[in-house]
């Protein structure tokens, strides 16, 4: 296996920019997922990759070697596409072992590896059956069987559960995640599903126009967006905003939103006056009577073990995640209080983050 760099990479189609100067590095054995919106440009990235799409410019080293201008067969990957072709007319041993045949593998460690991957992808019992009467996910692992049998220095995935209905696609993240730590194969998975990318990636690289706007552990995106737009396409129901307008001058620890002192994370540049937007999870949102940040209960969503409640304030609609037990009726005044330990402060116009109280204490900790 081996560590995949990308510096500064662009592809143009035309005057149309698909992706703009990426640089980033995937580390040997790590679990990269390429997630945004469709359009944003995660195919083009990993087309790049694998050496189907030739760059604009920039550079793509594999396992040390610059492969920038390399065709795509003479580049050790396996690719596994959405709707992934199986040679139907072979039986599930002969699929998976084809890239061996076709590499002219000695028969006896054809039939090795092929048990071998079957086992790991624990679809050995069906080696022998026809690949034409299998179940969506029973495919899938065949297809990935004939990506694993290889031993590729990386893999590189385009939303491979793309077709799946919920119930599979639920199984095949857990198996993959599984699949991944059994075997630490370099891997970049492309999709646009955040579930997908939070519950399988080490580092997510969160793409917006081309444009990759944050790339970190799921955790660092999910508790320390670096912009707006991380911070609403990540987490369900997103990241709430709250609207104000200040100039913040360095150390600044409180800020005034709808008339109300709040204690924010600390400011490191001075800041001209300008509009804000103070970033809170559902989950960190309480209703306390002595709040002197009010709003009024627009409406709720009962999830079973939590709820969903809306609120509307003077500085914009918030959804806080609170226990089910209580009831909550629409029209109704509630105090709202929020955790400051889990607070992010954005600039509203670029939308960049300018603080987040969970960055400031991972610096200083
Ligand atoms: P999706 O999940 O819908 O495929 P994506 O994030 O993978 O989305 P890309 O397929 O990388 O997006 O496409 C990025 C942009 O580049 C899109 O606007 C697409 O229309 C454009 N694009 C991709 N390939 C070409 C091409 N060969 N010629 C012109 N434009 C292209």
């Amino acid at each position: 296996m081996a560590k995949i760099q990308i510096e500064n990479l662009r592809k143009q189609f035309g005057e149309f920019v698909a992706v703009r100067d990426s640089s980033f590095t995937v580390q040997d054995g790590e679990f990269l997922a390429l997630l945004g919106p469709s359009g944003c440009g995660k195919t083009t990235t990993l087309r790049m990759i694998a050496g189907l799409e030739l760059p604009s410019s920039g550079v793509i080293r594999l396992g040390g070697e610059d492969v920038t201008f390399n065709r795509a067969s003479a580049r050790d990957i396996a690719f596994v596409f959405q709707l992934f072709a199986l040679y139907p007319h072979m039986n599930v041993r002969k699929n998976i072992g084809f890239p061996l045949l076709s590499q002219g593998v000695a028969k006896a460690e054809i039939k090795a590896r092929v048990e071998e991957t079957a086992k790991l992808l624990q679809i050995d019992h069906i080696l022998d059956r026809s690949v034409s009467g299998l179940a969506g996910g029973d495919r899938q692992r065949v297809a990935l069987g004939r990506a694993i049998v290889r031993r590729p220095m990386c893999f590189l995935m385009d939303e491979p559960l793309g077709t799946l209905d919920a119930e599979f696609r639920d199984t095949m993240v857990r198996e993959l995640r599984e699949l991944h730590l059994r075997i630490h194969a370099t891997t970049v998975y492309v999709t646009h599903d955040q579930h997908e990318a939070m519950a399988m990636a080490d580092k997510i690289a969160v793409m917006n126009h081309g444009i990759i706007e944050q790339f970190g552990t799921p955790q660092e995106v999910y508790n320390r967006p670096a912009s707006m737009y991380v911070a609403d396409f990540i987490g369900s129901p997103p990241m709430n905003f709250l609207r104000f307008t200040s100039g913040l001058q360095k150390g600044t620890r409180s800020v005034s939103v709808d008339g109300v002192q709040l204690t924010v994370p600390e400011i490191r540049e001075d800041m001209a006056e300008g509009e804000r937007a103070l970033g809170i999870r559902p989950e960190h949102i309480r209703f306390s009577d002595a709040s002197p940040l009010r709003g009024q209960v627009y409406g709720s969503e009962y999830l079973g073990t939590n709820q969903i409640v809306a609120v509307e304030t003077r500085a914009g609609m918030l959804k806080a995640r609170v226990p089910a037990e209580r009831n909550f009726s629409i029209g109704e005044h509630v105090g709202i209080e929020l955790t400051h330990d889990n607070l992010s402060l954005f600039d509203a116009k670029s939308g960049r983050a300018v603080a987040s109280s969970l960055y400031t204490e991972a610096r200083h900790g």
